[in-house]
């Protein structure tokens, strides 16, 4: 038997792959022909949040990519026999997605977080991929519909934008927003920043 790309949990389909997989062959792909995408860190609150919500569960399911962090994301995905191989956790594929921009010479926007995690997460970035190109940075705090921020996140000409602002205002930011781009993958990563400021 085939194993299916995708397993359907609560109706939200999560990408069924290694993080290796998930790189290499589907979102380092995208980066590479320039092809807009969309990534959810889906972990189960996540999950439930589309429960409870419609209109974000139409976010999620607007998202190219569910990737599936949690444990309890596996367990439910064991538990109808559809086993996902890992889990793959946003903060790793962020990380894995700093060194490719920084070998790649991509351009990365680190919006979200308080203004002091922002800029230590961006100085910790550079800390750990010396020759990564920062796009731009903004801390969390502001209007979803703000139009100063989008275009300042527009006008630094990101490839990658990396949007902690919990959830569900990260990916209602993305996905009120994303149209206006030509480009760029943007990826929810809510506490990252945080953990990577230390
Ligand atoms: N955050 C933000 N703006 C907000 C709310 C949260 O930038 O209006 C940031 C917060 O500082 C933290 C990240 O979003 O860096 C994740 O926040 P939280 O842990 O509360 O969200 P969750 O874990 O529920 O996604």
């Amino acid at each position: 038997i085939d194993s299916k790309d995708f397993v359907k949990i609560m109706d939200i389909p999560f990408l069924n792959k290694t993080k290796k997989d998930a790189l290499n062959h589907y979102i380092f792909p995208r980066l590479n022909k320039q092809q807009k995408c969309f990534i959810v860190t889906g972990n189960p609150e996540i999950v439930m949040k589309t429960r409870e919500d419609p209109t974000y569960k139409q976010i999620v399911l607007s998202a190219d990519y569910v990737i599936p962090d949690g444990a309890g994301i596996l367990l439910a995905a064991k538990h109808i026999k559809e086993p996902i191989p890992e889990r793959v956790s946003g903060l790793d594929v962020m990380m894995d997605l700093l060194s490719f921009a920084e070998v790649q010479g991509l351009r990365c926007f680190f919006l979200g977080a308080k203004d002091y995690v922002n800029e230590k997460a961006v100085l910790e970035a550079e800390r750990k991929y010396p020759n990564l190109k920062i796009a731009g940075h903004h801390h969390g705090y502001f209007e979803l519909e703000d139009p100063a921020i989008v275009k300042k996140v527009k006008d630094s000409n990101p490839d990658i934008i990396f949007v902690a602002l919990g959830l569900p205002r990260q990916e209602e930011w993305i996905s009120k927003h994303i149209d206006e781009f030509s480009k760029g993958l943007f990826m929810g990563v809510g506490g990252s920043f945080d953990v990577l400021a230390g």
